[in-house]
């Protein structure tokens, strides 16, 4: 059965792990040809390609893009979604972490973008979707940095979708809420209690459970896809009202 993606290349970074694995495996399912880019390659399961590729290190993102374009023949769809978490308050974080986490979330979308336009230019289908956070809107507790760093996701999702506008590139984010990925399995895990802590998150919620890691991918499939053809520049929400509703954690 033809899928809307079919004869298309996706990168996804991040693509090994949560819910970069959720959405390679989505576009795989779309009929795209998906390449994780990871710093843990070999934890990918659902692709034609795993590299591995840090998206701080400038050299290992240009010769991750340039064996894409070489091996499958062009870049079509870039999903930035590499990044890391980072809690507390302003007081909380040293320097060096804030300088660590924002090369993660942020320059390294800058690295990946600057070296894959060459290809998404050539593109008759060109789309790329960012992952962002509710963190970059609602307003978390203890969350500095990490907001900090997906709002920076969202600005230069618009701001990128302005420039490339004219070259037929759209550029759009997704927005999840709290997602049940092994991230926060993590984060449960280190709690005294993690079955308790576990609930707690999920009333939290505004829909009262955390967000699959499949409903993100749904979203970025559209994003990415020919049905979202007039929509550039975006910020979607996948977190069960809180942005659009003004919903907060308790
Ligand atoms: P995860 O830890 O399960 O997966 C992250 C993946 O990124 C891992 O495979 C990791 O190896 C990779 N990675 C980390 N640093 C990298 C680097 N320097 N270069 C290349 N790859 C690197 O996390 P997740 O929960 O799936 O989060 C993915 C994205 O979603 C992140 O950008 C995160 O900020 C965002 N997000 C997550 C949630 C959530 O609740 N899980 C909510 C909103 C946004």
């Amino acid at each position: 059965m033809a899928g809307p993606l079919d004869g298309l290349v996706a990168v996804v970074t991040g693509g090994a792990s949560g819910l970069g694995a959720a959405i390679a495996s989505r576009l795989r399912r779309d009929g795209a040809r998906v390449v994780a880019f990871d710093v843990n390659p070999d934890a990918a399961t659902d692709v034609d390609l795993a590299v591995a590729v840090d998206v701080t290190d400038d050299a290992s993102v240009i010769a991750g893009v340039e064996r894409v374009a070489a091996e499958l023949g062009g870049i079509d769809i870039v999903v930035n979604n590499a990044g890391i978490g980072a809690q507390g308050d302003v007081t909380v974080n040293s320097d060096e972490e804030w300088h660590r986490v924002w090369d993660i979330n942020v320059v390294g979308m800058a690295r990946v973008m600057r070296a894959a336009l060459p290809h998404l230019r050539r593109s008759s289908a060109a789309a790329v979707c960012n992952t962002s956070s509710i963190a970059a809107t609602a307003g978390l507790p203890q969350r500095v940095l990490y907001s900090a760093t997906k709002g920076a996701v969202l600005s230069m999702t618009k701001a990128m979708a302005a420039d490339h506008l004219g070259e037929g590139i759209r550029v759009n984010a997704v927005n999840p809420g709290t997602a049940d990925t092994p991230w926060i399995g993590r984060l449960l895990g280190a709690a005294d209690d993690p079955a308790a802590e576990r609930a707690a998150l999920e009333a939290r919620q505004p829909h009262g459970r955390l967000v699959a890691p499949e409903e993100v991918a749904d979203a970025v499939a559209y994003l990415v896809g020919p049905h979202a053809r007039s929509t550039t520049g975006i910020g979607l929400a996948v977190d069960g009202g809180m942005q659009e509703l003004r919903l907060r954690p308790a």
